[in-house]
């Protein structure tokens, strides 16, 4: 029932995307008895079948790819093409698919995957889980990148320090396994404070997952080589190499009611045991403490109130049918695609105003391009032919 405090609405929040992004934040506003609902394009995996069904499809398929243990899941959609043609649509590495990238067609293309699935692309993640470095965040002054020879460079508007606390949550939510003193000895080369380095490594985790044959081997071959740099023009500092444990996130002891990794090695795409850590199981923690789920939800459209906020939004089902939900906060915790529906970009909004001026408007006061991140920005007239090429009058416009 709708209370006062949510204005009448169903839900307060409604997070489209069921990834880690989604399902972390969807799992602790959930806990706090906000009402929640989460809004995933894919399906449920063979969960109820079994994880074992999972890991035969994998055993089976021929290219071993990271899609194969769902391959199932994606072929019973209505959707499903290869390459794939409608909205919301699952990149596939069977064929590659040529379309895929995630900036303009002048730059290299970025070939990956991500999973039309409830608990997103963690369905096939590595569980490596490093974190980023001071640098990482100033790319362009920390490496000199040049306004004209490298255009698309910028710096992030928040620095390491800004999610350094946010960095110790997640990582005791996932359970990651890390070498603590190592860590702390890299970061110490980065100018990074104790508080800053603090891991949130759960307690018996803080050894990390031991070295195996190979990491042991190459240690002994490559420790105390140093490799030296070079950029033109720039005398950048020697790196001495060490090889060294990598944060992970599986289970180095049991933990979150989920058992110990014992060397499966099958680690990507799928954990068979459920060591490695996945999105789907702050999902089921999500729905446990009260959210609402609907799979097979692919979000079309945001609808904006006057006020310039979004309280809509409308998506289609499987079969269809389309419907429409409204919450005081709607959080986009999905990958975007562009309107031919396989090509990923940066950001892609689509808004319904009257007039050139209310999107260039709305585009000013856009977060992302107030802070400098993209490398463009392009207002386009959507034209009905881009949403429905099939059903548009045949004229030279196509509208
Ligand atoms: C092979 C591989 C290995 C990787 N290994 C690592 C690793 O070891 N360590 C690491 O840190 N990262 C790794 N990554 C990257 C990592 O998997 C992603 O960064 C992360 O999963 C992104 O999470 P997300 O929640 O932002 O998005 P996703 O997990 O992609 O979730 C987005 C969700 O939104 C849904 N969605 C999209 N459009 C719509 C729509 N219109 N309506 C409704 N729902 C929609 C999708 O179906 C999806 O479930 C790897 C990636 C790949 C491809
Ligand atoms: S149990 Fe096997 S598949 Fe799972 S995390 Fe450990 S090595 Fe990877």
């Amino acid at each position: 029932m709708a209370t006062s405090k949510n204005h009448g609405l169903t839900y307060d929040v409604i997070v489209i995307g069921s990834g880690i992004a989604g399902a972390l934040l969807a799992c602790r506003l959930a806990k706090k008895k906000v009402r929640v609902l989460v809004l995933e394009a894919g399906g449920m995996p063979t969960e109820i079948a079994g994880r074992r069904t999972l890991v035969r499809n994998f055993a089976a398929s021929a290219s071993k790819g990271q899609d194969s243990p769902y391959a199932d899941e994606i072929k019973i959609s209505p959707y499903y093409s290869s390459p794939p043609t409608a909205t919301a649509p699952q990149p596939t590495d069977e064929p590659p698919d040529p379309h895929y990238t995630y900036t303009d067609n002048s730059l290299p293309k970025f070939k990956s995957l991500y999973e039309r699935l409830v608990g997103g692309s963690l369905w096939h993640w590595q569980g490596l889980v490093p974190r980023m470095v001071p640098n990482d965040f100033k790319m362009k002054t920390a490496f000199h990148f040049d306004d004209k020879l490298q255009p698309g460079v910028r710096n992030w508007p928040i620095s390491y320090s800004d999610i350094a606390a946010y960095y110790r949550q997640s990582e005791y939510e996932m359970g990651v396994a890390g070498n603590e003193s190592t860590d702390r000895a890299l970061d110490k080369q980065f100018g990074l404070s104790e508080a800053e380095s603090e891991r949130g490594y759960p307690r018996k985790f803080r050894k990390g997952i031991p070295m195996s044959y190979l990491d042991k081997y190459l240690g002994k071959k490559l420790n105390g080589s140093v490799f030296e740099p070079k950029l033109p023009g720039h005398t950048l500092p020697k790196i001495p190499l060490r090889v060294t444990q990598i944060p992970q996130a599986k289970n180095a002891e049991p933990f979150d009611g989920r058992p110990a990794c014992d060397g499966h090695g099958t680690c990507v795409p799928l954990c068979p045991t459920r060591a490695k850590y996945e999105a789907l199981f702050h999902v089921e923690k999500a729905v446990s403490a009260g959210a609402e789920l609907h799979a097979n939800a692919v979000v079309t459209k945001l609808i904006f109130d006057s006020s310039g906020k979004v309280s809509e939004v409308k998506y289609t089902d499987w079969q269809k049918n389309e419907k429409s939900v409204r919450a005081r906060i709607v959080v986009l915790a999905g990958g975007t695609l562009a309107e031919d529906g396989r090509t990923r970009t940066g950001s892609v909004f689509i808004v319904n105003v009257t007039s050139r001026e209310a999107a260039e408007k709305f585009s000013a006061e856009e977060p992302f391009r107030k802070a400098g991140l993209f490398q463009s920005v392009k207002i386009t007239r959507m034209r009905r032919g881009q949403w429905n090429p099939g059903a548009a009058p045949k004229t030279a416009e196509g509208n």
